[in-house]
């Protein structure tokens, strides 16, 4: 049993792993509860000794943005007020007495799909989560791709329009700023500005179900929204399956979830932007993994791998 712990800025999910991705004991804490990680880690081990759970843990694995494998610490968390460089492994090996491994969240998921998703028997593949952010996981001859200083496969940020949109990373125009959740938004709110004729309301709070929804119920600028989003994705990964040569890219997260709507035109776009040697090989998968699992699945597999080795 591995213990999978997803940190957000908002709540940290954890729950016990089995060696099928089978999740038990889920549980949710409120990070705004804890003065630091220390006091977390003690309050977890609390709960966790609390239902006898505590011998039956082998390993913990830890997804979280900015969490960087190598050195194990969270550095600059933009949500979290921890301080600004958070020793995640070394107190987790400390309160509990095991094994440690951290990773960033998006890496965690592609580590997720590895080892309890579609990617199983995979070698070379990735894969992007569509939600608030775009993040990226890359495999490459069957390794997670780290890179020199631990943050490999920030695809989210690449620039896929010169002085475009003001991305939270600080550049303009990254592809997050327009294929994300909230990319898609932003797209919707400057169509209506030039038009009215839409069902979707300016006044509602609008997320990418709202938007999926009315697209298939032939709303124009939900329609047209969805394929300005699939044609900035479809070229982003035609780029990426030219640098890496993948089997397949997943498709994880909240807009992922819009199904037909956004797969069917990003693989088109993907297709047609591909030079003849990629063509017709790659396959654009949804993430087997439920998007409610997947955080505590992928923070999971970062330990099991490592327990492996
Ligand atoms: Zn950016």
């Amino acid at each position: 049993m591995v213990l999978g712990i997803d940190i957000g800025g908002t709540t940290i999910g954890f729950g016990l792993v089995n060696a099928n991705g089978e999740i038990s004991h889920r549980h949710k804490f409120v990070t705004a509860d804890y003065s630091d990680f220390h006091a977390f880690l003690l309050d977890l081990k609390k709960h966790m000794e609390e239902r006898q759970l505590l011998n039956k843990i082998e390993a913990v694995g830890v997804g979280a943005p900015n969490g960087n494998f190598y050195t194990g610490c969270i550095d600059f968390a933009p949500n979290l007020d921890w301080g600004e460089h958070i020793a995640v492994s070394k107190e987790v090996q400390r309160v509990f007495g095991l094994p440690s491994w951290l990773s960033n969240d998006a890496n965690a998921a592609a580590a997720g799909e590895k080892q309890y998703g579609g990617a199983k028997l995979m070698r070379d593949f990735a894969v992007i989560t569509l939600g608030t952010g775009v993040g990226s996981g890359f495999y490459v001859n069957g390794e997670m791709l780290q890179g020199k200083y631990g943050n490999g496969g920030e695809f989210g940020h690449v620039i896929v329009e010169e002085n475009g949109r003001l991305c939270g990373c600080g550049n303009k125009g990254c592809l997050e700023t327009y294929t994300s959740v909230t990319g898609l938004m932003t797209t919707v709110k400057k169509l209506q500005e030039e038009s009215y004729s839409s069902l979707l309301s300016m006044d509602v709070v609008l997320n990418g179900k709202l938007v999926a929804d009315a697209a298939e119920k032939g709303d124009a600028i939900a329609i047209k929204a969805f394929s300005i989003t699939s044609t900035y994705l479809g070229k982003a990964l035609a780029n990426l399956i030219t640098l890496f040569d993948p089997e397949a890219i997943f498709l994880l997260g909240g807009l992922a979830q819009s199904g037909e709507m956004i797969f069917k035109e990003t693989q088109e776009v993907m297709e047609a932007n591909l030079m003849p040697l990629f063509k017709g090989k790659v396959k654009l998968l949804p993430s087997e993994l439920n998007d409610a699992d997947a955080a505590i699945l992928g923070a999971a597999a970062i330990a099991a791998e490592q327990m492996q080795d």
